[in-house]
């Protein structure tokens, strides 16, 4: 690539709601086939940092690059083309539309008429479905789904209902694939199968930033680790460098 060690760097990001500071002067650099957790309490900028790479929010000053391109003035549309890819905080899958229709959508996401209009088109445009069909089967194949294509995804267990969003997102066949809390909520098994989903993705190469309160799973998971508090970075290293740093434990870790 154009920008040799670093897949996605993020320079003086500042983002602020009604005068009040989100994300500020966020500083990040991630590796190709890195694996970044950010973590932080409750209103850290974290979802926001999110959509400020993905492009659901304009950022007020910094610069995100990615792949060696500035991309932090393009429409969120235009850097999932790129191959940024997003599963909200909180994502549903679409009700009345089984599991392969929901991963199906994924491969519109990076489409000029967006990912909604996407959900809309679906069902109109057969010669569209006949050709993304076996790329969304693939993507179930990868994680498990394959059972489950023809159900419909609101009957999923919710760890389940998580695993159809990733494979929404792989759909689209992301270089760099944004996790935002994917594991919230879910039970201890359900958990379970996310981490070895996220660890089979990050083996075969993929770049991912995961945002997570599970400190044990991330530890796991984990390269790095970025600590963001009131929406600035307060720490970064490895798993094991952030556990024993004690601005990390008085902001975050509470212990
Ligand atoms: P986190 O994901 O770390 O919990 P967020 O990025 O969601 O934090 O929020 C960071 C701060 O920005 C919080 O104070 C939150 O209330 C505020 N915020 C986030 N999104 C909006 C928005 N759309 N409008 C107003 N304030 C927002
Ligand atoms: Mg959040």
């Amino acid at each position: 690539t154009a920008s040799g060690s670093t897949l996605l760097e993020v320079a003086g990001l500042c983002r602020s709601f009604d005068g009040v500071f989100a994300v500020r002067e966020v500083d990040l650099a991630v590796a190709p086939g890195e694996l970044r957790a950010v973590i932080g309490p409750n209103g850290a900028g974290k979802s926001t940092l999110f959509g400020l790479i993905g492009g659901q929010l304009r950022a007020d000053a910094g610069t995100v690059v990615y792949d060696g391109d500035r991309i932090d003035r393009l429409p969120a549309h235009r850097r999932a083309r790129t191959g940024i890819a997003v599963v909200f905080q909180g994502a549903r899958v679409f009700a009345g539309m089984t599991v392969l229709e929901n991963v199906m959508v994924g491969a519109h996401a990076d489409t000029r008429a967006g990912f909604f209009s996407a959900v809309t088109r679906l069902g109109r445009h057969r010669a569209d479905e006949r050709a993304i069909a076996p790329t969304a089967r693939e993507c179930l194949a990868r994680t498990g789904l394959s059972d489950w294509a023809d159900r419909p995804a609101e009957a999923l267990p919710l760890g389940q209902q998580r695993v159809v969003q990733v494979a929404r997102a792989l759909c689209g066949n992301p270089r760099l694939l944004l996790l935002d809390e994917p594991a919230s909520g879910l039970r201890a098994a359900e958990r379970e199968a996310l981490v070895n989903l996220i660890a089979e993705l990050r083996a075969e190469g993929l770049t991912m930033l995961l945002v997570e309160h599970d400190v044990a799973f991330v530890t796991r998971l984990a390269d790095r680790v970025t600590v963001l508090d009131l929406g600035r970075v307060i720490a970064e290293g490895t798993p094991a460098e952030i556990r024993a740093d004690e601005k990390v434990v008085a902001a975050y870790l509470g212990t």
